[in-house]
């Protein structure tokens, strides 16, 4: 009996050591991904030149005579070549300062440095190669009609209790008109989506809040697939925002426009959830009541570190993914890149 008493205290022991591993390492990453090592190493060092699209700077540590250290926004990576030594944000920290891998990472933890911005909008993000190319894109989204517009979208919200001049309000929706051209990723089973039905087309945003893809929602037809991305790419590392999530996400900050304090934040997946939800708060605007939270749509396993970075600290997020099995893990996967900076739970979404 008291041999078993044991042996559960430790499979217990173990599984909230697992647990905290697990943490620690999603603190870990969220810290790197909000720290910008441009304004880090600026701190440290004062004073910059800029070299192409690096940084040079004095050395912290020794007098080399020369402008030995050398910083890329890019990779937010740095080298000091006269110390051969270099590394990311924590491994600067302990160089600098001479201390452990813990300290560093309470000091990123606690500072009020700026997140990383794209110094240069047009550069491409790292990682995010599968993009559809920006003047397509932003051509396609140019053409798009107003949801109201288009009695196919309008049928589609009406199914939905969702008035079509809500989204075009709120700006979360676009229509591209039938027998438009669109580009050669805007296709599905080798038609274009204007002849496919998906012609309902939201924007999805990255952690810089710049659009980069179109998720497209069929409004008639009868093809099997009731909403896609642009063939041949991912949502990964993009949302679907709101304005103020849009704002939230370029400056990393609490949006101007939002008074409620503590900020929040609601966390719905996909592309219909988030128009009932732009719909829900485009009625609210109508009776004059502000803005009281903050809304992001996200796809299965399209959540990145370098979104929770934006998310500022404080905040409350509330996460309302499917109730089932992939939902449910999806919401566990959200909320740990955001605990313990943020106060984030899982939220079930309302029976109707
Ligand atoms: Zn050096």
């Amino acid at each position: 009996m008291i041999c078993q008493d044991r042996t559960e205290r430790v499979r217990d022991a173990l599984r909230d050591h697992a647990r905290y591993q697990q943490v620690e390492k999603e603190t870990v990453e969220s810290v790197k991904a909000r720290t910008d090592i441009v304004a880090l190493v600026e701190e440290t060092v004062g004073e910059f030149k800029r070299e192409g699209s690096a940084f040079l700077a004095a050395c912290p540590r020794k007098e080399h005579g020369r402008l030995a250290l050398k910083v890329w926004p890019d990779s937010q990576r740095w080298k000091c070549y006269a110390c051969d030594t270099g590394g990311d944000c924590f491994d600067f920290i302990q160089w600098s300062r001479g201390v452990e891998f813990h300290t560093a990472l309470d000091d990123l933890r606690g500072s009020t440095l700026p997140p990383p911005l794209p110094r240069n909008p047009s550069r491409p993000k790292r990682d995010h190669k599968a993009r559809p190319p920006r003047g397509e894109l932003q051509e396609l989204w140019g053409r798009a009609v107003p949801v109201a517009s288009d009695a196919a979208a309008c049928a589609w919200c009406e199914k939905r209790s969702i008035d079509p001049a809500n989204l075009d309000r709120e700006g979360v929706a676009r229509v591209a008109p039938r027998g438009a051209r669109v580009p050669r990723w805007a296709r599905f089973g080798g038609e274009p989506w204007t002849k496919s039905g998906h012609r309902l087309l939201f924007p999805l945003y990255d952690a810089a809040g710049e659009m980069v893809s179109l998720r497209a929602r069929r409004v008639e037809g009868e093809s099997e697939r009731k909403a896609i991305n642009p063939a041949g790419f991912s949502p990964s590392g993009s949302v679907l925002a709101m304005p103020a999530a849009v704002e939230m996400l370029r400056t990393g900050k609490r949006p101007k426009r939002i008074e409620a304090d503590p900020l929040r934040i609601v966390i719905v997946e996909g592309d219909s959830d988030l128009a009932s939800w732009a719909n829900r708060i485009g009625n609210r605007w109508e009776h004059r009541r502000p803005y009281g939270e903050l809304i992001i749509g996200v796809f299965s396993g399209a959540w990145s570190p370098e979104i929770a970075a934006r998310v500022p600290d404080a905040a409350q997020c509330a996460v309302r993914t499917d109730p089932d099995r992939t939902g449910d893990s999806y919401a566990e996967r959200i909320i740990e890149s955001l605990i313990p900076r943020v106060d984030a739970r899982r939220s079930r979404p309302e029976t109707k």
